[in-house]
């Protein structure tokens, strides 16, 4: 069952989204999105829900975590996403990037390796009345029968970047993909040019879970 949204909660996403305003964030429609999705539904344990409108990454079970609200932002307005465009997100988790999204206007496609952590999204988000389309498996190899996509997500710090990825964007979609090992990446922002050839620009450093690749 969903835990209500209360006009206390309400207060405390609109402290969040000014928060946020000035780290940054300056998308009407991404700040519009952050001010209406209750990320404190998408938290495991009750007990950390005063936790949920502050700026921090939290544990989710199964070793994950709901990325920080500022990342979540930051991404998203990277993305810039029109209604009604197809976006892959690479990692489920909790759901939260995928809410956002969908109140941005995304067609959205979403892949989670963690079985447990797909059931249960998948759950939480029928129930939450956001449609997306979700899968358990591998982001690495993308989703090939909805390809090609506008816009591609990655929300887990990966070694590098996909070849698969950038094979199933469409030209001038972009990829929003955090890189690097050892627990710190850079965001990529990668587009696909007219030609098919791919350019490259680096914002900024980030701490992501690993993009893993065996499913345990
Ligand atoms: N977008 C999420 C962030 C979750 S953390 C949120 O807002 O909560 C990253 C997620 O990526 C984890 O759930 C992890 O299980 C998942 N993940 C890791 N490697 C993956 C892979 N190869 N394919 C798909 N998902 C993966």
């Amino acid at each position: 069952m969903l835990i209500e949204d209360t006009y206390r909660h309400k207060g405390l996403r609109n402290r969040m989204v000014d928060d946020l305003l000035k780290k940054g964030i300056t998308d009407l429609k991404v700040l519009e999105a952050l001010r209406k999705v209750p990320r404190h539904q998408f938290f495991q344990d009750q007990i950390f829900i005063q936790k949920a409108y502050e700026d921090i990454a939290f544990q989710i079970g199964e070793g994950q975590t709901i990325s920080h609200p500022s990342t979540v932002g930051l991404q998203t307005q990277l993305l810039s996403i029109q209604k009604g465009e197809k976006v892959l997100e690479i990692g489920t988790g909790s759901g939260y990037q995928t809410a956002i999204l969908h109140a941005v206007g995304a067609k959205i496609f979403s892949i989670e390796r963690q079985h447990a952590l797909f059931v249960r999204t998948k759950k939480l988000l029928e129930s939450m009345q956001i449609k997306a389309t979700l899968t358990f498996g591998d982001g690495y190899l993308g989703w090939p029968a909805f390809a090609p996509f506008d816009k591609i997500i990655v929300t887990a710090g990966a070694p590098f970047i996909p070849p698969a990825l950038c094979e199933q964007l469409k030209i001038n979609g972009k990829l929003i993909i955090p890189v690097g090992t050892n627990g710190v990446q850079l965001m990529h922002i990668v587009t696909k040019k007219e030609n098919g050839e791919i350019d490259i620009v680096i914002d900024g450093e980030f701490k992501f879970v690993p993009l893993l690749a065996d499913r345990n």
